[in-house]
């Protein structure tokens, strides 16, 4: 027997629109790439969604079609995550932070048809135009205008002039809510990127379970600033949450720097902010020097890397902000685990209710955890035995976009990567990542391809990446290098090769010469042995 409840697919086009009809007045801020604060509604937001659907028609893209962005966080870019995806097409939001050959690359394998890109990207955009093969639309997003007479880019038209003038009403398409909705490539540590190609359920699905009290906790009385990228995982979910719960959202721009936030959090009466440890490490630094206090700010969500205690320590006891400890990945949407304690947590001293807050927290609903030994066998919750993590659940993937790398998932489990423990309160604490990916800035640096690039110097025999430890960047990648007998390469000369092969950010901090790399019985390197030999070492900025 069926249950006799109203049968809705689940699609991105209901958010706006709900958020449109119960928040029109809710405001959505932006500092712009012109540099101003720019004020809107939900309501006019969803108009310009609709609008944008009218021009994508007007392209004659196809149910699915790829459109592309390369943009920072504003209210042109959500006007697109509803617009494209609400209209049936996939949004594919690129990482400007990549080497213009990734970019290219990602843009050609993920047949993109259009790309929108701010102003601040035209350098990148000159850059890849001619290989970018499927591009058939290049809109940047700025008003007519601010459009350059001579960018040489075939064809660019500027946003406003592309769908300003399109009709203000559009019937949202219906269709099956697992249809895709928008993709993301990770860069993983081997080959080339793989994307995760969300779905209108699960992206829906995702927003529900962040917004609930115990994971991120929205309402329309918050005022929320997304810092997280909007081209990294969708900025967490937040812009499909805060339009859900009517939200007010507050977008910094390209102005990611200390003093910039925290100008706007004040400004905008910022109650909930989210970010990598290290936009909150150029915050903290900048409010200490200027004697600054929060006047709004209630909580954070810290994640993408491990929240150091420092963190946790100075934004509650000093400003009164609590920490939500958060890890997630791209193929999971990315939420998997938020730390929030538990009533039995509330009687503990200030140490003990650290030690839980130090963890990066429990399963939201609707992702199912284990950790198992080498052999695959499930571990006890016991907050001590530790193992690959899996996860699963309906915004976990079950396979990359063009089926890339073959099946991931183990008995239907997707293995994270990571290794971790879970305590018996379901408390998961991530002890390190069985691959050895360096974070720098909440971005990945591929240990491999920097290595990649030194082994290809004429005097490099042999070349291991590892992250250092780095208070701002979390961890910059230092390369150590055996030469080949013989042949002389100086440390600069070696950095010096670096240069147009990969984005600046991914060239290592310094070269250190061995006699030979730690090598396993089956001669994989030893990165775990080399960081025992480097125990003593400094990065030279340090
Ligand atoms: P990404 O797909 O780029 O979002 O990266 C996901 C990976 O970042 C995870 O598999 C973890 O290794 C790492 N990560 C994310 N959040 C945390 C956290 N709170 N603590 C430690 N590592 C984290």
């Amino acid at each position: 027997m069926l249950g006799l409840m109203q049968s809705q697919q689940l699609l991105i086009s209901t958010l706006i629109d709900f958020a449109e009809r119960h928040h029109g007045e809710g405001e959505v801020v932006s500092r712009r790439v012109e540099g101003d604060i720019h004020r809107t509604t939900y309501k006019e937001i969803a108009v310009r969604a609709r609008k944008v659907a009218h021009a994508l028609d007007g392209l004659n893209l196809a149910f699915s079609d790829r459109v592309a962005t390369l943009a920072w966080n504003g209210y042109r870019h959500l006007e697109l995550y509803f617009g494209v995806s609400g209209s049936g097409r996939v949004l594919h939001t690129l990482n400007p932070r990549l080497h213009p050959d990734q970019i290219a690359w990602i843009a050609n394998h993920a047949e993109d048809q259009v790309l929108c890109f701010d102003m601040t990207f035209l350098p990148i955009i000159k850059a890849v135009y001619s290989r970018c093969t499927t591009v058939k639309h290049w809109i940047a997003l700025c008003d007519a205008d601010k459009l350059p007479a001579d960018t040489g880019i075939p064809g660019l038209q500027s946003y406003e002039a592309w769908m300003g003038k399109q009709p203000e009403q559009y019937t949202w398409p219906e269709f099956d809510e697992n249809s895709a909705s928008s993709m993301c490539y990770t860069s993983g540590t081997t080959g080339n990127p793989k994307a995760a190609l969300y779905s209108h359920r699960s992206t829906i699905l995702h927003a529900f379970s962040g917004a609930l009290p115990d994971a991120l906790n929205m309402s329309a009385r918050d005022s929320v600033l997304p810092v997280v990228p909007m081209f990294h995982v969708n900025a967490w979910g937040l812009p499909y949450s805060a339009a859900m719960t009517g939200a007010k959202l507050v977008f910094p721009g390209p102005a990611m720097d200390g003093k910039s936030i925290f100008e706007l959090i004040e400004s905008e009466k910022v109650s909930f902010a989210a970010g990598v440890p290290t936009v909150w490490q150029m915050m903290l630094a900048h409010m200490q020097s200027a004697n600054l206090k929060f006047s709004t700010l209630k909580r954070t969500v810290i994640g993408g890397s491990a929240c150091p205690p420092a963190m946790i320590t100075a934004f509650n006891d000093v400003y009164g902000v609590e920490v939500l400890h958060a890890w997630g990945m791209t193929e999971m949407s990315p939420l998997g685990t938020v730390c929030t304690l538990k009533n039995k947590h509330l009687p503990l001293s200030p140490e003990d209710k650290m030690k839980v807050r130090l963890k990066q927290g429990r399963g939201i609903y609707g992702v199912d955890m284990k950790i198992v030994d080498d052999a695959g066998k499930e571990l006890p919750w016991d907050g001590k035995a530790y193992g690959d993590l899996l996860v699963k659940g309906p915004w976990i993937i079950s396979e990359y976009f063009k089926g890339e790398g073959g099946s991931p998932l183990v008995d239907g489990w997707f293995p994270t990567g990571d290794v971790a423990t879970i305590d018996p309160d379901g408390y998961m604490q991530i002890t390190d990542r069985s691959k050895d990916v360096i974070k720098s800035g909440g971005e990945w640096i591929s240990s491999i391809d920097v290595e990649n690039i030194a082994m290809a110097h004429p005097a490099v025999a042999m070349a291991a990446c590892i992250g250092m430890k780095h208070p701002k960047w979390d961890e910059r990648p230092i390369i150590a290098v055996v030469k080949k007998p013989g042949s002389e390469v100086s440390r600069e000369e070696l950095l010096a090769f670096y240069e147009g092969k990969t984005a600046k950010w991914q060239v290592p901090d310094d070269v250190v010469f061995v006699d030979a790399i730690p090598l396993g019985g089956t001669g994989k390197m030893q990165k775990s042995k080399l960081r025992e030999l480097l125990k003593d070492y400094r990065l030279p900025s340090l």
